[in-house]
């Protein structure tokens, strides 16, 4: 005898032909009816057993959908093969070096850290080759910075990994070298990162496996079920394949292959499931501004945060690729019926990125192509509009705002362009679908504060940036949930509360429309299941 669940309360649905119903009913992992209570429970099955949740004064919502995210990595960075030196964890840059200090003590064999950020932790310069050597003697240390763009390294460690003075530049990466050629320990980009952090992750990649599972664990208990995976790569398909074999990931999982010189797909694209396939191909356009690798029109400001991070005051930043070369990545899997996601902050970038993808959508027309823009820290309302009729969508970091708002005000980018940074309802207003996201490591996984933060616009010390306004909560809860399941080709069966659809389920204390955004987070994840299975709660 199976059982079914009937839930009685408040139920948001995040469907816009019935937003709110009474009672939801679960029968074999899927949505059997939504609606009245009358009518729901004419549609249980006599003779089952039939558990019944009275959420009283709790709600029930889809669960939340991480639309950007890098599970694979992240379950190893937050791991014990990296000293967690990230800007939520410690606070000043003082407590950053001692653990610097503490960690090559203890892993003379080599210290890898992960979460260098000197604009949030203040009062330490950057790290170089020297100062590093000075620390580690024989010790390789690898410091990876908190955006996932940089990697320091010492002398020790590029000697650990091969890599010397005359090592090509990886693909869309590059090694920094001083005016007498040397290198200055530090790298660009993706290629740089894994070619010095190679060796922790892959003497973490046995235990894979385990590590997704504790990390999925904890995106179960903020709610979520469904992430993306944006820099997955097929050398880590034996871990999902033991997740699998292990009754599935409890949480969806949606990869995005790395894109690569001269590479193609490595699977089909009819490939996986609902519970894990791969939908898309990711390319990084430009970097982070918290290291100065975002092509802008405006300048950086001349202040102690820029020179801090090494960046010369009036740059206007860099990109990964020039249009050529973008042309020649979405050229080798458009095609093939790909969606594209492409990470790009700075305005200029965006305008390479729309020019590249307008010229492809010419010479490959395709009506649903639901081109992707990561992050758009600087993309301006008239992009928007442009995005907009190309029929392109964006993902947005609006944890910006909260965590670096006040240096993107003060320190990078004055008022006029750091304080409407991360614009979601400029993206809205021009008529895109936008999803949210935290991003892996960069910052804590967590929707409802994303939700209250791209309503209020108000950062960690309680500044209100200017420049833009708040979107609304039916906005937000969108952003987060069907619209995020529509960015990831996941619309039918995830993503709002509809029958047919997965019950993918989250139970909240709270009304999220009855509390105002500073009391959002305030709200608990009491239950999450999926596919009607429990994942986290009591
Ligand atoms: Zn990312």
């Amino acid at each position: 005898m199976r059982s079914e669940t009937l839930f009685l309360g408040t139920v948001i649905t995040i469907d816009d032909s019935r937003p709110r119903a009474e009672a939801l009913l679960v029968r074999d992992g899927r949505i059997a009816a939504v609606g009245d209570e009358a009518a729901v429970r004419t549609a249980v099955t006599a003779g089952t057993g039939l558990e019944v949740v009275d959420l009283g004064e709790n709600a029930l919502l889809p669960g939340f959908i991480e639309a950007h995210g890098h599970p694979s990595d992240t379950a190893v960075l937050l791991s014990r093969y990296m000293i967690d030196i990230r800007p939520v964890t410690i606070e000043t840059g003082a407590e950053v070096m001692e653990a610097i200090r503490a960690g090559v003590a203890a892993h003379p064999e080599g210290a890898f850290f992960n979460g260098w950020d000197n604009l949030l932790q203040t009062g330490v310069p950057e790290p170089d080759i020297h100062s590093l050597d000075a620390i580690g003697g024989a010790t390789p240390i690898v410091i990876l910075h908190n955006s996932g763009h940089v990697v320091y390294f010492n002398s020790a460690a590029a000697r650990a990994s091969g890599v010397d003075k005359s090592t090509p530049d990886p693909a869309g990466s590059h090694w920094e070298h001083d005016d007498a050629g040397e290198l200055t320990g530090k790298g660009f980009e993706v290629g740089t990162l894994f070619a010095m952090a190679g060796s922790a992750l892959g003497a973490a990649a046995h235990e894979m496996p385990t590590l997704l599972t504790t990390y999925l664990s904890g995106l179960n208990a903020v709610g979520i079920t469904t992430v993306s995976d944006m820099s997955w790569d097929a050398q880590k398909q034996p871990a999902l394949d033991a997740l699998r074999a292990a009754g599935g990931p409890s949480a969806r999982l949606r990869l995005y292959e790395m894109s690569g010189p001269g590479k193609h797909a490595s699977v089909p694209l009819q490939n996986g499931d609902a519970s894990i396939r791969q939908v898309g191909v990711k390319t990084w356009a430009d970097g982070s501004p918290w290291v100065g690798n975002i092509l802008l029109s405006f300048p950086y400001l001349d202040t102690e945060g820029t020179r801090s991070i090494g960046v010369e005051p009036g740059s206007h930043g860099s990109a990964n690729y020039t249009r050529d070369e973008l042309d020649e990545v979405v050229e080798r899997y458009f095609p093939e019926g790909w969606q594209l996601a492409c990470h790009v902050h700075g305005d200029l970038a965006v305008d390479r990125v729309l020019d590249t993808w307008e010229a492809l959508l010419e010479r490959h027309p395709r009506a649903d192509h639901r081109l992707r823009m990561e992050h758009v820290g600087a993309m301006t309302p008239t992009q928007f509009a442009r995005a907009a009729a190309l029929g392109v969508t964006v993902s947005i970091l609006i944890d910006h705002v909260y965590y670096w708002g006040d240096v993107l005000v003060d320190e990078l980018f004055g008022p006029e362009h750091g304080g409407p940074w991360a614009n979601a309802r400029a993206a809205l207003d021009a008529g895109l679908r936008v999803s949210f996201h935290n991003d892996g490591t960069v910052t804590p996984a967590e929707p409802l504060c994303n939700m209250a933060v791209a309503m209020t616009r108000t950062t960690r010390s309680g500044r209100h940036l200017p420049g833009a306004e708040g979107v609304t909560i039916e906005q937000a809860l969108r952003a987060q949930t069907l619209d995020a399941a529509w960015q990831l080709f996941s619309e039918h069966e995830v993503g709002s509360l509809e029958a047919g659809k997965f019950a993918d389920l989250v139970v909240l204390s709270g009304d999220p429309t009855a509390v105002t955004a500073e009391e959002l987070p305030g709200l608990a994840v009491v239950a999450t299941y999926l596919a009607g299975e429990k994942v986290h709660g009591g």
